[in-house]
């Protein structure tokens, strides 16, 4: 490893250009705040992993994205033959509210991409969220199945509000805020649909934007339309631009999977990271580096070596590999398995590497067992770190593409050991099944993945934030 440390540098001014707009961020920025900030944090949610998630016995194709939908979008052929299409207004067709103790979300399906605007209320604490449309008369699926009563929401309703506005009012059952907030065009048989995320936030922060909510809505009679959330970006400010390591599997004499018509996995899997890049770079919240840009064989411990020695907030390979049955398809994101043994402990045998493991935190001449307690302390946090990180690209997957059955998942990859780095590895999907495989050749397609991706690295971040601001609240 120390080895590495000149490596580093070269590689850093290889990935200035990758920078871009972002600023390059260097090792000596190493922000141990939030990593300690949030150890109670993962602990506890730690306690909470649910038991089996690696599961994958029946592993079948998911069809769970979404309820069916029972609305036929308008025809625009025969608009007089439906009373729908009378005032070319996008019609609400439905709207659905899931809700936890840490997050809910809204999605309203629309027959058509709309603009929308978002209100905090107080007395009682609301979040109303209006959309430009009207609701759909003919079969009123508009009725909310109220959700369970726990978590966020309390209770949500629908309604039109003059002849061009539908209103969705949530409920809450504590303070909270508007994490993303977005539009996804129809696709597939999915109509278009507004994606609105909600996070706890702390009373001040939910009296501000009531506060302002209320000032912009008696200048102008109509709520402002809401700015869609950018891919990558976040309605709640950002503090600091963490680095994200993308890791485009596979490489040079490496071809990995191969699809039918020949097409290549370290091909695809390039591509869909430089993508994924700009998006990121383009919310200007993040730096990030890859750790190949062409068509380079690395090994795999270089992979993960270039995502330590830089110190990189979060390591994301990219994969898009086969699978011995045919029929199982869609993305699924996986974290190391518990149980898998670390080559890196080898390396980490040596005590000088647990104290670079573990620089910044720790204070020089450190008792050996005191290092080890915190090296251990440190990779639990990161494991637990990695599978929020999964979730929060899961939940943002989730209304984009189809998604494999038990979405979040461990497994024994060997890129996911670094100690010190959130790691996940994305597997789009595989190139073994066609339908699979035709996606990950279809720009759209990718588009809207690598989108979804950037939304879940960003809240995977927000999230974080949001709970040490909650946890200094309640001190
Ligand atoms: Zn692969």
């Amino acid at each position: 490893m120390r080895v590495l440390a000149n490596h580093r540098i070269t590689r850093f001014d290889a990935w200035a250009r990758a920078a871009g707009p972002g600023k390059s961020r260097f090792p000596e920025v190493f922000d141990t705040l939030p990593k300690f900030r949030i150890l109670a944090f993962a602990f506890a949610a730690m306690m909470l992993l649910p038991t089996g998630i690696a599961a994958g016995q029946d592993d079948q194709p998911s069809s769970t994205q979404n309820q069916p939908i029972t609305i036929q979008p308008l025809s625009t052929a025969q608009p007089a033959e439906t009373p729908l299409a009378t005032s070319g207004l996008p019609q609400v067709l439905e709207a659905r509210v899931s809700s936890t103790a840490d997050r809910a979300r809204l999605v309203v399906d629309l027959s058509q991409q709309s603009e929308f605007a978002l209100v905090s209320l107080s007395e009682p604490n609301r979040i109303a969220v209006d959309v430009r449309a009207e609701r759909q008369k003919a079969v009123d699926q508009v009725e909310p199945a109220a959700p369970s009563g726990e978590g966020l929401i309390a209770d949500y309703s629908v309604q039109q509000l003059g002849s061009e506005r539908v209103r969705t009012t949530l409920e809450l059952s504590q303070p909270a805020q508007v994490q993303q907030a977005y539009v996804l065009e129809a696709f597939d048989d999915q109509p278009a649909r507004l994606v609105v995320d909600i996070i706890p936030a702390t009373p001040e922060v939910f009296a501000a934007n009531v506060e302002r909510d209320l000032q912009q809505a008696s200048s102008t009679e109509q709520p402002t339309p809401a700015v869609e959330t950018v891919p990558g970006g976040s309605n709640i400010a950002a503090q600091s631009r963490p680095l994200i390591v993308i890791d485009p599997g596979h490489g040079g004499i490496d071809s990995g999977a191969e699809a039918d018509n020949g097409v290549k996995e370290k091909d695809i899997v390039l591509d869909f990271a430089l993508k994924l890049q700009d998006i990121l770079l383009e919310s200007g919240r993040f730096d990030v580096a890859l750790t190949r840009q062409d068509d380079t064989y690395l090994r795999l411990e270089q992979r993960v070596m270039l995502a330590r020695q830089n110190r990189a907030d979060m390591f994301i390979s990219i994969h898009a590999d086969s699978f011995q049955q045919p029929e199982i398809r869609g993305a699924s994101v996986y974290t190391r398995d518990e149980n898998a043994t670390d080559v890196l402990d080898k390396v980490l045998a040596d005590q000088e590497n647990k104290a670079d493991v573990i620089a910044g935190l720790a204070a020089p001449h450190m008792a050996p067992q005191v290092v080890d307690i915190l090296v251990d302390l440190l990779r639990r946090e990161m494991r637990v770190q990695s599978y929020l990180a999964a979730q929060s690209i899961v939940h943002q997957l989730e209304p984009s593409v189809e998604l494999r059955r038990f979405p979040v998942r461990q497994a024994d990859f060997f890129v996911l050991q670094a100690p010190d780095v959130p790691s996940v590895l994305i597997e789009l999907g595989f190139l073994s099944n066609n339908q699979d495989a035709a996606n990950l050749m279809q720009g759209e397609w990718r588009d809207r993945t690598a989108n979804a991706i950037a939304r879940g690295i960003s809240t995977y971040f927000d999230d974080a934030r949001t709970a040490t601001q909650m946890a200094d609240t309640a001190q």
